[in-house]
């Protein structure tokens, strides 16, 4: 199978690329971090626009399978549409002189068994029905917000953005706060609607159209926050402490109140995804050893040392 990123060199790449032109409609390669576009002739040359541009939605892919290509080291396929033909796109990762890239393959399929639901269907209505079909597999399905899936193939593009434009950007995790005790004492159904509630004040303390909130894990969410420095992260965190503090939930005419911690790292660098998580974590824990219902910042970059 074509996944395994190893049995790629440079020269059989070019001749491969050469090959799948005739058969799919587009071939084009691709660095889904930074979202550049990479045409292949006697060297690699960087184009002018980005990936996600060809789709014509103004916006980064929210299912970006060329990111889960390079994280998994597989094949994967989906489909997408950019206002005038539905492209069946597979993307495949290969080794370019010494870099891991993504082969995306786009073959039109407009006509196709495949795409025959939006057969008749307007643009507008084409655009949505795939919009919620890409949206399914990076939604977390309690909470409705991002899930852990968002996190692995949106946070790289997010550090590398910054970094190319200079700009300071945060993340914040989040955790309920005894929370094993709300499902000991209420139930797991409960326990459910806290989750919930808990996703719908880190949301509303976000600005929409630029940061984000996803559910990392059982009680746990990470918030991206654009542009925000280490004070900025602070406040919104602090926000989020205090909005947790005043909601209630009532279940079976019993009500809930619950605090949280927050572990805050603001970047000034460039730095792994996983070490970002690691230090705002560190973060977490500390506000988890000193008492709870706390924030707890930090800065990576800087001054700081790593
Ligand atoms: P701390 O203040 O240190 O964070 O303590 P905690 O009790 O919140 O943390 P702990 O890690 O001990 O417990 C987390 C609990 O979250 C355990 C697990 O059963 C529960 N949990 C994880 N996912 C879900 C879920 O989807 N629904 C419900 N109801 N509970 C969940
Ligand atoms: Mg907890
Ligand atoms: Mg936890």
């Amino acid at each position: 199978m074509l996944g395994d990123a190893e049995k790629f060199k440079m020269d059989n790449i070019m001749e491969g690329i050469g090959f799948l032109r005739y058969i799919y409609d587009a071939v084009r390669l691709v660095d889904p971090v930074t979202k550049k576009v990479y045409e292949m002739d006697e060297s690699l040359r960087e184009c002018k626009s980005s990936c996600y541009e060809f789709w014509n939605t103004g916006q980064v892919c929210k299912n970006c399978v060329s990111m889960r290509a390079i994280k998994e080291n597989k094949t994967f396929i989906k489909i997408e549409y950019n206002g005038e033909k539905v492209y069946m796109v597979t993307v495949v990762p290969v080794q370019v002189g010494g870099r891991v890239f993504v082969a995306e393959l786009l073959k039109e399929a407009s006509d196709s068994n495949l795409v025959e639901e939006f057969l008749g269907k307007g643009q507008s209505e084409i655009y949505e029905m795939l919009e919620r079909k890409n949206m399914m597999l990076v939604r977390d399905e309690l909470t409705k917000i991002f899930n852990r899936r968002y996190i692995n193939e949106r946070l790289p593009y997010e550090i590398m953005q910054a970094s190319l434009k200079g700009e300071e950007m945060s993340i914040i995790m989040a955790d309920i706060d005894k929370f094993k005790n709300v499902n000991d004492t209420y139930g797991h159904i409960a326990g459910d609607k806290v989750l919930e509630a808990f996703a719908g004040v880190l949301e509303g303390c976000i600005r929409k159209e630029l940061d984000w909130v996803a559910r990392y894990g059982g009680e746990e969410f990470i918030v991206f926050l654009k542009g925000a420095g280490y004070e900025k992260a602070q406040e919104v965190a602090e926000r989020m402490r205090k909005a947790t503090e005043g909601i209630v939930v009532v279940y079976e005419e019993r009500t809930i109140r619950f605090t949280s911690s927050f572990g805050v790292c603001t970047l000034n660098k460039s730095l792994g995804m996983e070490k970002l998580i690691a230090a705002a974590d560190k973060n977490l824990y500390t506000a988890k050893n000193t008492g709870r219902n706390k924030v707890i910042s930090s800065e990576y970059g800087g001054g700081d040392s790593d």
